[in-house]
């Protein structure tokens, strides 16, 4: 089957491209190998997003959008893209093969890892990825988040609504969030900063039970608690893209201004693009950018 643009990742930025490109009267198809959303799923209360309050909420009214526009929404994994003539291939992860005229990579990015031991011991006993989801589960417990950015300060805060005490490990002296995240924590008497120390190991019988840590004089020590949170930061999901699209130190698509990459006709746009601000109403609006974009170019 043939589109005139294929969009990669059905997030926050991903359906907001899909839905304007339809629009504007272009046949469009969006692919997702998992949930449509994105990372935006994990996040009960939208900081800074007018008009919505629930990640879910978001990413449920973008997708009735982007439906209600007539874009195909495609359950499948994209394993390659590559150059057809004057067009592209995308290839699935079953082998399908798809026309594009364009693309635009919105695959986003994933949590990373700590790597650690204990940490894919412990996957779904006491390790997890979503405050937001999991909080509830550890109802007067402790927590450790470890991180210093506004995903650590965020979901700190959405555990503290629960948790007994939420310990932050932050590998710094300063933290990276933003001043109204950091100030909250800050002021919020159940969380306190371990700072300048890492997470050592993750440690416990059936469940999670305590976590080493390590000072910057090398002193370690072992932290009673039930739930360990890494947010130290994304990693983009771009194994997939040309290997003549370049990325930065961090494994982001490097784009110009215009949002297009240096293959020309494949555009990068939200979380897996390098230079992306994190913030969800960029995501949006670049999503909004490109579909324009890509809509000058086909005419
Ligand atoms: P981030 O801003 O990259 O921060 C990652 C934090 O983890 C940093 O404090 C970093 O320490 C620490 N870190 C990195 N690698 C580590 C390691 N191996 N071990 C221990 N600590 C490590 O990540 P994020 O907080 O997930 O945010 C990602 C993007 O989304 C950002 O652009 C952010 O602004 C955005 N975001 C926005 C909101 C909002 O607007 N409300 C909410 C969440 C996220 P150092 O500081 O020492 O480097």
């Amino acid at each position: 089957m043939n589109f005139d643009l294929i969009v990669v990742g059905e997030g926050v930025a991903g359906l907001t491209c899909a839905g304007h490109a339809a629009r504007a009267g272009l046949k469009v198809a969006t692919f997702e190998s998992t949930l449509f959303g994105g990372l935006v799923l994990n996040v009960n209360e939208l900081d800074g997003y007018p008009g919505q309050e629930s990640g879910t909420n978001l990413a449920s009214e973008l997708m009735t959008a982007s439906a209600e526009a007539g874009v195909t929404s495609i359950q499948e994994e994209v394993s390659a893209i590559r150059p057809a003539g004057a067009a592209f291939e995308v290839v699935t992860g079953s082998g399908d093969k798809y026309g594009a005229r364009q693309v635009v990579f919105a695959s986003g990015a994933r949590l990373k890892k700590l790597g650690v031991p204990g940490e894919d011991e412990f996957e779904g006993r006491g390790v997890s990825h979503c405050a937001d989801c999991d909080a509830p589960m550890y109802m007067n417990e402790e927590a450790i988040v470890v991180g210093g950015g506004d995903s650590a300060m965020q979901e700190a805060l959405v555990l503290a609504k629960f948790c007994s005490k939420v310990r932050v490990v932050h590998r710094g002296d300063r933290l990276r969030a933003q001043k109204h995240l950091a100030e909250q924590a800050g002021a919020n008497p159940k969380i306190s900063i371990l700072w300048r120390t890492t997470v050592d190991a993750i440690l416990g019988g059936k469940m999670v039970e305590k976590v080493r840590v390590r000072d910057a004089g090398d002193k370690t020590e072992e932290i009673p608690c039930a739930g360990v949170f890494a947010y130290i930061g994304l990693e983009p999901n771009a194994a997939f893209a040309p290997s003549g699209i370049s990325r930065d130190t961090g494994g982001q698509l490097v784009t110009d201004d215009a949002l297009e990459t240096a293959m020309k006709g494949i555009w990068a746009i939200g979380a897996v693009r390098a230079g992306y601000s994190g913030l969800l109403t960029d995501a949006a609006a670049e999503g909004e950018r490109a579909a324009q974009a890509v809509r000058e170019r086909l005419k």
